[in-house]
């Protein structure tokens, strides 16, 4: 035990997702670039590169890149025509920053839960909420933790309404639909690149679309809606949310080392579920045909004696960081105003929800040292 004790603080502390920079050093050349050129900021040829090697990666016709996935959700609401009063269709179970520019621009919504089978929107609970509001604008889709949404049957129902829908592909960049990229499949996509998602440029976010033309309304608005006109005129309400030409070197070093993130994130899944999945009450998050995953996070319920909080609580005393899944925003104390269709399938998952450790730098041995603590659980 005082070994323990003594190596706990020697011990490096295992992160949940930190940024992981390219071995290659391919961030600091871009950096460089814009420093030599002295083209720091604003805009600038890492800026316009970033967005054609980003739609091209994903195969979205036109990207923006800015300040923030919360900017790329709040301009994609603008772009779709979202206004006062104007309902909302979003996931529950989701991060809050989906919810919040839907307030931002005086919209309302509704929220949606999750069905067992992608823990991302129901496509029933979805059906029902039509039913209730068919007026409703547009309907925004998560693909959490990197695994993809029923989208099949999601846009079917979509498109059935004729509604245009928005992927919020913040924590799925590099993940594959039926051979598509999340954030593709729908009008519009947005992916951000905050220091824990799977590349990261310290901040920022892109949003995407086949429409050209409204992704360059997106960029004009994200530049204060500047008029083309030598005087400084605005005809619109503009916005600060383009991305600096620094940040957008680091998101160019970052996009060339994805896949093997993405690979690494698979391969601590897969570690995980051969070490953990079969003791009782386990079940790793669901990965369905259609889906290629890029497993940002690792998460599984407990539905046995162990639960998410003593998991918690044993990593966090060998200085390992883990998190509960999600709170449902129909529980948050300011969203839970707003109605919710559904059951508890989100609640539920929230209750016995748990992500692991799931940074890319982790080693086997880094692997190991969690599953150990976590197996020791089963046998107190
Ligand atoms: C991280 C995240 C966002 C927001 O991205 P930022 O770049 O931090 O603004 C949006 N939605 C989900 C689901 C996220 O996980």
């Amino acid at each position: 035990m005082s070994n323990n004790e003594n190596s706990k603080n020697n011990r490096k502390r295992i992160y949940l997702s930190s940024p992981h920079m390219s071995d290659e050093g391919y961030e600091q050349q871009y950096v460089q670039q814009a420093f030599d050129t002295n083209w720091i900021a604003p805009l600038g040829e890492n800026v316009n590169e970033f967005e054609k090697e980003f739609a091209a990666k994903v195969g979205s016709k036109a990207a923006a890149a800015l300040s923030s996935g919360t900017a790329a959700i709040h301009l994609a609401l603008k772009a779709a025509g979202v206004g006062k009063g104007d309902i909302v269709f979003c996931p529950t179970l989701t991060f809050a920053a989906t919810a919040n520019p839907i307030i931002y621009q005086n919209a309302t919504p509704v929220f949606i839960d999750s069905d067992y089978k992608t823990w991302n929107m129901c496509p029933k609970a979805l059906q029902e909420a039509f039913e209730k509001y068919p007026n409703v604008k547009v309907v925004i889709v998560v693909h959490l933790y990197g695994l993809s949404a029923d989208m099949d049957k999601i846009m079917e129902i979509c498109n059935r309404h004729n509604v245009t829908v928005i992927e919020d592909a913040a924590e799925s960049l590099g993940t594959y639909y039926k051979g598509k990229h999340t954030g593709t499949i729908s009008d519009y996509g947005i992916y951000s690149f905050n220091g824990n998602k799977i590349i990261t440029t310290s901040g920022g976010g892109m949003l995407v679309s086949n429409n050209e033309e409204r992704i360059q309304k997106a960029r004009f608005w994200a530049t204060q809606s500047r008029d083309q006109a030598k005087h400084y005129q605005h005809s619109e309400l503009g916005f600060n949310y383009r991305m600096s030409n620094v940040v957008a070197g680091i998101g160019r070093g970052q996009l060339k080392v994805l896949e093997e993130r993405v690979k690494k994130k698979r391969y601590i899944y897969e570690f995980y579920k051969k070490e953990l999945g079969h003791f009782h009450g386990v079940d790793f998050m669901p990965i369905n045909d259609w889906d290629e995953p890029n497993c940002w996070l690792t998460a599984l319920t407990l539905s046995g004696k162990v639960r998410p909080i003593d998991v918690m609580e044993a990593l966090e005393k060998e200085n390992i960081e883990a998190r509960p899944i999600w709170k449902p925003m129909h529980m948050q104390p300011y969203f839970e105003q707003y109605e919710y269709v559904g059951g508890d399938v989100s609640d539920k998952l929230f209750e016995n929800g748990v992500c692991l450790p799931s940074d890319s730098k982790m080693t086997d041995e880094d692997l190991e040292r969690v599953c150990k603590i976590v197996k020791g659980l089963w046998s107190k």
